[in-house]
């Protein structure tokens, strides 16, 4: 019998009656891999498949979340209509409705306590055009200061460490080409190998070239497996691990002086701060051995080429900012940077977390990555929204600020666009009090989200595989994202309904766009002048060009491969180098008697995010359906703990039961738990509210834990 229907089975796929292919790009990380979705149809069913597009970044490859990447927006679970929440449970209303629903609340809020009593909480998840439009409806339709997105707790310590040393914040440097033929790579935080895939062949190729590859990470992993040299340091000593290896580079002379007199302004500020330094000091805080400072020093600086990268490891921490800045120090001391083979690259973690922090989402930006505080960026913008510049609002908070307002009742409503911010900050048990007191919180998503689940309103938002747009990927290099699978039900795309909402909002005029290719046509006179200058970018060149590195500023201009070949984007065309401290202002967890071991947190390879779309996709979620919290075997004997058992970790913000998986490969005074999980398994609840001064980054990656087994063994 099984046999017989196992050919029929293969004789009906077999039969494909008509084929369609829809061209898109992945949704998940910042490698925005080209692909195409195959649907069969069948005598009786349709089939699904994707496949990898070619394409200067990621080549044709996917990775097991490219290819599963249909079966979310395919989802029965997919939002189709408008829901407000009656009595506790969300029923389908027209769009009609959920309109008026909005107008009414919104105008009664603002009447009542002012424009700043509604917020906006956007997303590194959309498209340019959108993230454009959003900054645009929280201070045009809205007229509210408050606007900040999720990119904040990922993208925004290595935006503000570029910005302060560089001048501009492009992630990348070069294009991912050149990383093949590099001679050393220094990976501080990144775990490329679960977090961007397709981005690994650039630098197996470069390790078959011949190039030394330093990993620093307080744990062995996928891409720490590629690594000549792994500095496993203590979580959250990053900053005083690269001033090891400066005080290195400088004790032994790699400088690149010429580069240094010429080029860079504050060296002589660090070299005195950095000799000072005691070694057995940095080798303390780190728990690196000073050998290996040495190694990694001299490899970086003899090699005549070189490249450092760094990602969440080093960035999401309470001086994320500074350390980042400190790497790039590194880089600056031997001069590697603004030429062939030499640079730096930000990893970024979402798919548009670098376009979507550079056109006016962020609280204190306007879009080309102008100033909202700077009087002639006002000015500008002012005039292409054709507003007054006094009507423009100031600058606001950063995301978990916002909530915190919320908390406190200042904010009284809420827009949130493809986000599950009760999932994702930090502290989350709080997190999820203050969102339980907003009077109006409206979500544009394609799914309940946990977030979602507490709105009043649900409107049904677009997937990457219906939503045309721009991307800017990984690199910096703006892609158009094709998308012409059909909507089911009233699902409308996010730029529709921020369209919709300023019309009843009375705010027509400044929103009457039609297409994204419409909104980017604006976006693109908005940038130009700007840092990110996107004005030489059109929609048929990105069709023809595969995709444009900014910044382009002129329809002649191919956009820009390499940056600060000649000069840095500071006023003087200098880069800024400045004393980093091994120690952060902001004190990061320490472990004690009462919370002995380090907790950080990260990705695992089949998982994006809070898991709101990867979990509705069967064949990703079944690879991890769980937490768990890996643990080295001989701190778990410690705590009596057995592999694949139920664990309890307690900080002083909270607690969550996860399941323990052993491995040598981590630090035996650390732990690490994934943050794809809501509730008990939520990893957030453990993590601590403080961010960093500077960029208002928290910090994910250091926790002070302690850990027991869940359920308390009697003695055999
Ligand atoms: Fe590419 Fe990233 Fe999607 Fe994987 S998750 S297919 S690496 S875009």
């Amino acid at each position: 019998m099984t046999e017989m229907l196992l050919k029929y089975f293969r004789e009906q796929q077999k039969q494909v009656e008509t084929e369609r292919i829809y061209n898109t790009q992945c949704p998940y990380c910042s490698m925005q891999c080209k692909m195409q979705l195959v649907e069969q149809t069948h005598v009786k069913r349709k089939t699904y498949k994707t496949i990898g597009r070619d394409n200067p970044t990621s080549q044709g490859r996917l990775c097991i979340k490219g290819m599963n990447a249909h079966q979310h927006p395919l989802h029965k679970d997919r939002i189709q209509y408008p829901l407000l929440k009656v009595n506790g449970e969300f029923v389908k209303i027209s769009w009609r409705e959920a309109l008026d629903y909005i107008k009414e609340h919104v105008t009664e809020i603002q009447e009542k306590n002012g424009a700043d009593a509604l917020g906006v909480y956007g997303s590194a998840s959309i498209t340019n055009e959108e993230a454009y439009l959003l900054g645009k409806f929280a201070r045009v339709a809205l007229k509210t200061k408050y606007i900040d997105y999720n990119g904040r707790l990922c993208m925004s310590a290595a935006a503000s460490a570029a910005s302060k040393t560089f001048g501009m914040d492009r992630g990348f440097t070069n294009s991912l080409q050149e990383i093949p033929f590099t001679e050393c790579i220094m990976l501080a935080g990144t775990n490329i190998a679960e977090c961007q895939p397709t981005i690994m062949p650039y630098f197996e190729k470069a390790k078959e070239n011949g190039a030394f590859i330093i990993a620093i990470d307080p744990r062995e992993t996928g891409t720490t497996k590629i690594a000549d040299l792994h500095l496993k340091l203590k979580p959250g000593s990053d900053a005083a691990l690269a001033n090891g290896i400066l005080k290195v580079i400088i004790e032994e002379n790699y400088l690149d002086e010429r580069f240094l007199q010429e080029r860079v302004n504050g060296f002589e500020e660090v070299m005195q701060y950095v000799v000072s330094l005691e070694f057995s000091v940095i080798e303390e805080i780190t728990g690196v051995p000073l050998e290996k400072m040495y190694q990694a020093a001299r490899m970086f600086g003899q090699r005549e080429t070189g490249m450092i990268f760094t990602a969440r490891g080093v960035e999401q921490q309470t001086d994320g900012s500074a350390a980042v800045q400190n790497f790039l120090n590194i880089l600056l001391s031997v001069g590697k940077i603004g030429k062939p083979r030499c640079g730096y690259g930000a990893i970024t973690g979402q798919g548009n977390g670098q376009g979507a922090r550079e056109h006016g989402q962020k609280a204190d930006q306007l879009p080309g990555y102008r100033s909202i505080e700077n009087h002639e960026h006002r000015m500008y913008i002012a005039d292409v929204w054709n507003i007054e510049e006094k009507d423009l609002p100031r600058k606001g908070v950063s995301a978990y600020e916002m909530i915190e307002k919320i908390h406190d009742g200042e904010i009284k409503g809420l827009f949130l666009v493809c986000s599950n911010p009760t999932v994702s900050n930090p502290n989350a048990n709080f997190v999820k009090k203050a969102f339980k007191k907003l009077e109006f919180l409206v979500v544009a998503d394609m799914f309940e989200s946990e977030t979602a689940k507490l709105a009043n309103l649900i409107l049904p938002a677009s997937s990457y595989l219906e939503d045309e747009g721009t991307m800017t990927n990984v690199e910096g290099r703006v892609t158009l994202r094709e998308a012409s699978f059909p909507r089911h039900g009233e699902i409308k795309h996010d730029w529709e309904i921020l369209c919709e909402i300023a019309k009843v909002l009375g705010k027509e005029e400044y929103f009457s766009f039609s297409s994204a290719e419409e909104i980017f046509n604006e976006l693109r006179i908005a940038s130009k002048g700007g840092i990110a200058d996107y004005s030489g970018i059109t929609y048929e060149r990105l069709r023809a060009e595969k995709g444009i590195l900014w910044p382009c500023r002129s329809l002649t201009d191919k956009g820009t491969e390499r940056l600060f070949e000649t000069r840095f984007a500071h006023s003087d065309g200098k880069a800024m180098m400045v004393p980093v401290s091994n120690q952060a202002i902001v004190p990061k967890a320490k472990i004690t008697k009462k919370y002995p071991l380090y907790l950080t947190t990260g990705r695992v390879v089949s998982h994006y995010l809070t898991g709101v779309q990867t979990r509705k996709s069967a064949s990703l979620s079944a690879r991890n359906f769980e937490s768990f919290m890996e643990i080295h075997p001989s701190t778990a004997k410690k705590y009596e703990i057995s592999n694949q058992e139920l664990v309890q970790i307690e900080s002083s913000y909270g607690r969550i039961v996860v399941r323990s998986k052993f491995s040598e490969g981590i630090r035996p005074d650390t732990v690490f738990v994934p943050f794809h999980w809501a509730d008990s398994q939520n990893v957030n609840n453990l993590v601590s509210e403080k961010l960093d001064p500077a960029c208002k980054m928290p910090g994910f990656k250091v926790s002070a834990v302690n850990i027991s087994p869940s359920v308390k063994r009697s003695s055999y």
